[in-house]
């Protein structure tokens, strides 16, 4: 396949947004709030997304343009006004950026300590690239790869991306990664994630994975990449230059005897819609790689179990394996895309019982908080109270994992930190500061805050 205009790489960001044909069909009014929007919130789609999955009659509800075209409903109305009123005075850069980083800092920019925690020293020098969170299982974060092909309006990386959170590199990145997980021997996971670490280009790739397939690293049986790369630009598996390089790459994994597992974030079914994505999946499959999938409930874009079923389906007709489904975080325009746990919970189950079992791999709704890996099992009526049945997917103590645990039901909660024990309990079971010293109540922080982070403004 040769490389036409269209398989080559082109993004957009706010500099040259005004470069989308499609755009000229909006209201003047509306191209000045997605300007203002995308002045605080990190904006950057491309060609593919732009041209194959947005369906530009349907704008602005269509799912894949909420999902990568920022929308006025992201930020509050006044502050929404005051950029705007910014750009229609051609306010100077400065003073924008000064009025966008005030809003910036109320949008609970680093949600759950996301960077900060659990990040692994070598002989006492700390590995800022690294996350450590699971005994078996290291995040990795090239430097490389601190970018995606297009961003998600919902993203909840968002703060890196603005620059707000300055995710610091070792100099000897490669080396330091190398050698931490040569001392780990308890880590059999290796977690590729970013940014999009499949914006990176082959050989740089290589140079992590390579080593991790020889001598010393017996370990490490499981390679995975989280990645939204075939979604927003498949072409990278088929016609980018470095393709079958890739593709030589994820065999040689397989050669090794290793697990290479392919984490892909789909959000709506029509990311496999197109010819190029499933080519895409079709040559990464034929490597050995195992493709499973994961995205958020999001408001907007894909809350409609009929939506979530739909793209079950797809993708194991396509060999991608349904894994989780996880609950949006709450961090930055999340009034804008966030859901009620109850409502989400609906979602997944209705989409679950419609599908053959063949896709009820997926476990969700799944809440990556700070103790762990909550999963909502359902609600249920314990002697005339009624709850939601909760339990730990992982936990930052093992012991947690699989034990169901209640909370008050509470049809607005939309995170953890909103629930609360049901049955008159003083607290969760994994909360173990004395009630005393940590007064519970939202307003006050509560006793599960206390050994968590402060996650809401
Ligand atoms: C989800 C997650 C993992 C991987 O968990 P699995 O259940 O094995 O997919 C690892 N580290 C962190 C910090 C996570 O949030």
């Amino acid at each position: 396949m040769g490389t036409t205009p269209e398989a080559r790489y082109t993004p957009y960001t706010l500099g040259n947004m005004d470069a989308i044909p499609q755009l000229s069909r909006l209201s003047e009014r509306r191209r000045l709030a997605m300007r203002a929007v995308a002045h605080v919130l990190p904006f950057r789609t491309n060609r593919y997304v732009v041209d194959e999955l947005i369906d530009w009659d349907n704008v602005p509800d269509d799912p894949m343009f909420q999902l990568t075209f920022p929308q006025p409903g992201m930020l509050e109305p006044s502050d929404l006004a005051h950029v705007m009123t910014l750009l229609r005075e051609g306010a100077a850069r400065a003073d924008i950026r000064g009025v966008a980083d005030r809003i910036r800092l109320k949008l609970n920019p680093h949600p759950a300590g996301q960077l900060e925690q659990n990040v692994p020293d070598l002989d006492g020098e700390p590995l800022p690239g690294l996350q450590h969170k699971y005994r078996e299982t290291l995040l990795f974060f090239p430097g490389r790869g601190q970018t995606c092909h297009a961003y998600c309006t919902y993203c909840f990386r968002w703060a890196q991306f603005v620059g707000m959170e300055g995710l610091k590199f070792s100099q000897r990145e490669t080396e330091t990664f190398h050698e931490y997980l040569r001392r780990h021997t308890e880590v059999s996971d290796v977690l590729f994630t970013g940014g999009d670490p499949m914006v990176m280009r082959a050989w740089h790739l290589r140079a992590y994975i390579e080593p991790l397939l020889g001598e010393g690293f017996e370990h490490i049986r499981h390679i995975r990449i989280g990645t939204k790369s075939l979604g927003f630009h498949p072409y990278k598996f088929v016609t980018d230059p470095d393709a079958d390089e890739m593709m030589r790459l994820f065999e040689d994994v397989a050669k090794a005897g290793k697990h290479l597992a392919f984490m892909a974030h789909f959000t709506h079914p029509r990311e496999l819609e197109t010819p190029i994505v499933q080519r895409a999946i079709e040559r990464i499959r034929a490597t050995g790689a195992v493709i499973r999938s994961q995205a958020p409930v999001v408001r907007h874009v894909n809350d409609s179990a009929d939506t979530w079923a739909d793209m079950w389906r797809r993708q194991v007709a396509l060999g991608v394996i349904p894994y989780y489904m996880f609950v949006e975080r709450d961090t930055g325009p999340k009034s804008y895309f966030e859901l009620p746990l109850a409502r989400t919970h609906a979602i997944y189950r209705d989409a679950f019982r419609q599908v053959s079992g063949l896709a009820r791999t997926v476990r969700g709704p799944s809440m990556s908080a700070t103790p762990g890996k909550v999963l909502v099992l359902g609600t249920q009526k314990v002697h005339g109270e009624k709850v939601f049945v909760l339990t730990f997917l992982r936990g930052r103590d093992r012991d947690w994992v699989g034990r169901p645990f209640f909370a008050r039901y509470d049809e607005r909660a939309t995170w953890l930190d909103d629930l609360q024990p049901a049955f008159g309990e003083r607290r969760f079971f994994f909360e173990q500061v004395p009630e005393d010293e940590a007064p519970r109540g939202r307003s006050s922080g509560s006793g599960l805050r206390a050994v968590s982070e402060p996650q809401r403004a």
